[in-house]
């Protein structure tokens, strides 16, 4: 199969979060079980030409290429993408979102025809690239080059809708028609997410029950209504994890290489981020770690409200995160309270992030909402055991035989979950019975790829 993918971030290119991993890892998937793919994305100011190899195609097309032969093509205009954030700066949200990403959305359409190359599925993500969806069903539907092109939609958080005001719907160039209960419009503003799940011939998103969940009034953030409409040509598929760079048996920047074949060589990161996080050295007490962004969605909410009572149990916690900064200012606090037990890093940091997957014994994710969650999944990879709550892609991947799991989302039930952990640790056999089971499941992006070719071969027959 022939196939185009639009993402605004690709890895290695610009990544503010997990869809940058998808639109990186799923083309190199695609490849590898022998189709045909090429990727379009915006030319931010990172996408640099000394950092990366990049050959010019046409005067506001240039292109770079990952896997054996994926061309990842770069839509150019200075004044909407080099800047230094991809949608936002200090101040908020960039004020020309909407114009930004429909000037994406038609040069990549335009760019196919430019390229001469004709997809059988044209596989958009989020908000930013889902007016491809609907152009593709207006504005270019009587073009000969289009006319057999099926789309697919990932929805990757549905927390994120692109919504802009009504006034801003003529810059679309499309026919007021549009601007309609059934077209783009939501609560009278301009809603190009919702464009997108109208449009596209199929919808997906990023786990089986989060698939479940939008469909209600709880998780579908006013598209619930919609989406259950369209609710036959919606399903989920996991997002899978790259083993060549999540690999503790491979993995540079750790201190000690393991697999499920010697767990025991685990212990000797655990050492070593104590040592790191200026934490007392001792086995013995279990290491709970976090590597997250500081948001409500992430469960900090009920993390905070518990913190005190957590501090106080035989547990040290280490922590890496940025975002909000009320949680900023909560976490500081307590690490204050308690620098025996609590490392604080309100920073990004990949190196860092590697040192506390290999480290911790327990990897802390409570999520309100997970649509997928990437963390669970390599802290499965790293033995660390991931305590979640059950929803979205942590209920779909962590059970009872890997990880802790509680359903009623109160902080109550966080401290108790985390109490029957550190008891659970305590006991050596049955916890490095655990780690080995979770060492051993497997998320590879090859399983992800097959469902998507199954639903790509759908939306063709389509
Ligand atoms: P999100 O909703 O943020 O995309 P995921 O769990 O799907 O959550 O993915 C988060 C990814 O970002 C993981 O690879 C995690 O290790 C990484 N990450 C999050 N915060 C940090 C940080 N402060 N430093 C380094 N890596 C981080």
């Amino acid at each position: 199969m022939k196939i185009a993918m639009a993402a605004s971030e690709v890895v290695p290119f610009a990544k503010t979060g997990g869809l940058a991993d998808v639109g990186g890892a799923l083309p190199l998937a695609l490849e590898y079980c022998g189709h045909e793919v090429i990727v379009i994305m915006p030319k931010y100011k990172c996408v640099t030409d000394s950092k990366f190899k990049i050959a010019r195609v046409s005067k506001d097309i240039s292109c770079s290429v990952i896997g054996k032969n994926i061309k990842v093509y770069f839509i150019e205009n200075s004044a909407y993408f080099n800047r230094d954030g991809l949608y936002m700066d200090k101040k908020g949200d960039y004020k020309d979102n909407l114009e930004r990403f429909s000037f994406f959305c038609r040069a990549g359409l335009d760019l196919l025809k430019e390229i001469d190359f004709c997809p059988d599925i044209l596989h958009l993500h989020d908000w930013q690239a889902s007016l491809m969806a609907v152009y593709l069903k207006n504005l270019y539907a009587g073009r000969d080059f289009y006319k057999n092109i099926k789309s697919v939609l990932t929805i990757h958080n549905i927390g994120y809708q692109g919504i802009f005001a009504r006034e801003e719907f003529a810059k679309l160039g499309l026919d007021w028609k549009f601007f309609d209960i059934n077209g783009l419009e939501f609560y009278n503003k301009v809603n190009l997410l919702k464009g997108g799940i109208v449009f596209s011939d199929f919808i997906n998103t990023v786990s089986p029950t989060y698939a479940r969940e939008i469909q209600t009034k709880e998780f579908g953030f006013g598209l619930e209504g919609l989406l259950k409409e369209r609710k036959s040509v919606l399903s989920g598929i996991l997002n899978g994890v790259d083993y060549s760079v999540w690999d503790p048996d491979a993995d540079e920047f750790i201190l000690q290489n393991f697999s499920a074949g010697c767990p025991e060589f685990k212990v000797l990161n655990k050492e070593n981020l104590q040592k790191i996080c200026a934490l007392p050295v001792n086995k013995n007490i279990p290491v709970l770690g976090i590597v997250s962004r500081l948001a409500e969605q992430k469960g900090f909410d009920i993390f905070a409200r518990a913190l005190d009572k957590i501090c106080r149990m035989d547990l040290q916690l280490v922590i890496l995160g940025t975002g909000d900064q009320k949680y900023h200012r909560i976490l500081k606090t307590f690490a204050k309270k308690y620098p025996q037990k609590f490392s604080l890093s309100l920073k990004f940091d990949d190196p860092l992030a590697h040192k506390i997957y290999a480290g911790s014994d327990i990897f802390l994710m409570p999520s309100r909402y997970e649509p997928c969650g990437l963390g669970q999944l390599i802290s499965l990879r790293y033995g660390a055991i991931p305590l979640v709550f059950k929803t979205g892609g942590l209920a779909d991947t962590i059970n009872k035989n890997n990880g802790f799991v509680f359903d009623d989302y109160t902080e109550e039930e966080l401290q108790k979950i985390i109490q029957k952990a550190v008891l659970a640790f305590k006991n050596k056999d049955k916890w490095g019975r655990l780690v080995v089971n979770a060492m051993e499941c497997n998320f590879s992006w090859k399983a992800s790829a097959d469902k998507y070719i199954r639903l790509y071969a759908k939306a063709k027959e389509k």
